[in-house]
């Protein structure tokens, strides 16, 4: 199972994903791809409630029936006139009235707006200072600006912007305005985040410029209607807040392009905006922390996908997850009037997706590396016991053959049987040491618990170990009196200190020492081999106690080994309620210490025997 740095270094890669899907969501041409996926679900909406508002079209037979955009106040005058007879909610005029023109037709104008109810004028951003309608017509009617703009990117108008301030003076919008004057409603309340018009609550922030995203209708649903037609569309009309301006392509200067990619005039989108508002329901983008889960939650998903599954498995859950960052979860949301980010979720799901992979991939393959480098080594360890038998086996075949082929003296038969006997037991000794500690590592063995002096088990395991040093010129050294009993198991624990001799031996130079040192304190005997080896480095030494493992140094000085010795040893330690302390440098030697609970007590009869032998 994972370990802690590997759920770490896992952790840390999704990490890396989320940051970096995160900031490719900020350069412009991922703003462009968020657009044209809001430009796309805004369409997959298609809005089409009933409206509330009508546009009045200057169009162009309009102008051609009157004398052009030179006679647009006598044109208007007459429009309201007949719009009068229609009996409409409000009228919001889109046709600035700033200049003086001519008195005659001035005063015609005025007489017709004045008898229009719940008027709404239109005022302009000249620079930085309000272009108001004339003061004849200023005060016939409320006042709204008509500032319309497309996106800095791409030109497309999505938004209007309802608040605008210039001279110090701040007007609301054209359709703020003609909203406010429809439902009878007082000035907007205005807070940080909103602004309320009547009983409706728009989410406009002021941090945001007091923006609106308008929920474009599809075009036709608002109903334009020629001003020249207006007789016979009274019914249309009756009721409605009607967006009076000028449509004729020749005239209108004001021509925008929706999401939807068709062009139209500003006064639809006057008329477009008071819909939005007026029907209550509104589209606003996510905030950062809904924009950071989301994200958050597919970088997890991905990232949980790979921990759990392998193979195919995982692949096939990434697909939903790639789904719900490309589809489900935008429309999911836009359907719920929260407009997501596109890009920075579906980056984040897709890096998530591919670093989890990847780093999974290279894990399982590093896993399979190493299982196949253990099996080899098991197969080493294997080949190592059967050689290990073999050569006490060879002893005991070829004495026994030539005890029976052969008349031998019985001085020589002596010796064979003699050493017969000493490696049939050298052979079971093999057999149950392996035995004993597999079942020791898998708790199936109850530890034998005799006691036995620390002297008999440092001198037999010298002894035994003294002519491999010999044929390598190295001395070995017992450098104290050895005391102390320890509780145990012989064969186990001389097996241990054996091992830790027989490695000191071959992993030194030749012409060097050993030195064997031993120490009672607080209670524990302290069995210390020190060579003037090959040595470790500190990396290593965390290792040498993990089954099959062996250093490079051990592995380049040429002595066969198969690195489970050492594990042996220590599981024998372990057992024993001992523990095993090394002390290494490269190149200059090592020292395994043994340190075991021990007493310092008159020694048993067996034991006195022992050390007399
Ligand atoms: P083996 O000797 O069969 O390789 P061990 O389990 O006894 O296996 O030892 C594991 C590894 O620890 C060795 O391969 C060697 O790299 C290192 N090692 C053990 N004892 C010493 C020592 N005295 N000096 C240097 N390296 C040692």
């Amino acid at each position: 199972m994972a370990n802690k740095i590997q759920i770490a270094k896992y952790a840390g890669i999704l990490a890396i994903c989320f940051a970096l899907g995160i900031f490719a969501g900020f350069n412009p041409l991922a703003v462009r791809v968020d657009q044209y996926a809001y430009d796309r679900m805004l369409y997959g909406m298609r809005d089409t409630w009933t409206p509330q508002s009508a546009v009045v079209a200057i169009d162009e037979a309009t102008l051609e029936a009157g004398h052009g955009m030179r006679g647009i106040r006598t044109i208007l005058a007459q429009t309201l006139d007949q719009l009068a007879l229609a009996q409409p909610k409000a009228v919001a005029l889109d046709v600035t009235l700033h200049d003086q023109v001519d008195p005659a037709e001035d005063a015609r104008l005025e007489a017709s707006l004045r008898v229009t109810r719940n008027l709404i004028l239109p005022c302009q951003l000249a620079g930085t200072t309000w272009e108001d309608p004339a003061p004849r017509f200023r005060t016939l009617g409320a006042l709204g600006h008509v500032h319309t703009e497309g996106d800095r990117l791409d030109g497309v108008s999505r938004q209007i912007i309802l608040e605008r301030v210039a001279d110090g003076q701040r007007r609301w919008a054209l359709s703020l305005e003609a909203l406010r004057v429809t439902l009878g409603a007082g000035n907007p309340e205005e807070s940080p985040v909103d602004v309320a018009v009547g009983n409706i609550l728009i989410p406009a922030p002021r941090k945001d410029g007091r923006s609106l995203r308008i929920r474009y209708l599809l075009p036709g649903t608002i109903p334009t209607i020629s001003a020249l037609e207006i007789g016979r569309h009274r019914d249309e009309l009756r009721g409605k807040t009607v967006f009076l301006g000028v449509t004729a392509l020749s005239a209108a200067n004001d021509r925008l392009v929706n999401p939807y990619g068709v062009n139209f005039p500003g006064v639809e989108m006057h008329a477009q905006a008071f819909e939005t508002m007026a029907h209550g329901q509104f589209l606003v983008p996510a905030t950062n922390t809904t924009t950071l889960a989301v994200c958050g939650s597919l970088a997890l998903a991905a990232g949980l996908s790979f921990w759990f599954l392998t193979g195919w498995r995982a692949y096939v859950l990434i697909v939903p997850i790639l789904a719900a960052a490309h589809y489900f979860l935008p429309v999911q949301f836009f359907a719920r009037g929260i407009v997501l980010p596109y890009v920075a979720p579906v980056a984040v799901a897709w890096l998530s997706s591919i670093g989890a992979a990847t780093y999974r991939h290279f894990v399982v393959r590093r896993q399979l590396r190493k299982s196949e480098s253990e099996k080899s080594r098991y197969q080493q360890a294997i080949h190592w016991a059967a050689h290990e038998m073999r050569t006490p086996l060879t002893a005991i075949q070829g004495s026994s053959e030539l005890m029976t082929r052969y008349s031998l003296p019985d001085q020589k038969r002596n010796e064979l049987s003699n050493m017969i006997n000493s490696e049939s037991k050298r052979l079971a000794r093999i057999i149950s040491t392996f035995l004993d500690v597999e079942r020791l590592a898998e708790g199936q063995m109850e530890l034998k618990r005799e006691p036995l002096a620390a002297t008999g088990l440092v001198d037999t395991c010298m002894r035994r170990v003294t002519p491999l040093a010999e044929r390598k010129h190295i001395g070995m050294f017992l450098d104290s009196n050895v005391e102390g009993t320890l509780l145990g198991d012989r064969e186990l624990l001389e097996y241990a200190l054996y091992n830790l001799l027989t490695n000191a031996v071959k992993y030194s130079p030749a012409d060097t020492e050993i030195h064997v040192y031993s120490e009672l304190r607080g209670g524990e005997l302290h069995l210390a081999v020190r060579d003037q080896g090959i040595g470790m480095d500190a990396k290593e030494i965390k290792r040498i106690f993990h089954k099959f493992y062996r250093t490079k140094r051990a592995e380049a000085s040429g002595e066969t080994g198969t690195g489970i010795g050492l594990s042996i040893v220590e599981q024998i330690v372990f057992q024993h309620g001992g523990r095993i302390e090394v002390t290494s440098t490269p190149g200059k030697g090592s020292c395994f210490t043994m340190i075991m609970k021990a007493h310092v007590s008159a020694p048993t009869d067996a034991e006195t025997a022992d050390r007399r032998r």
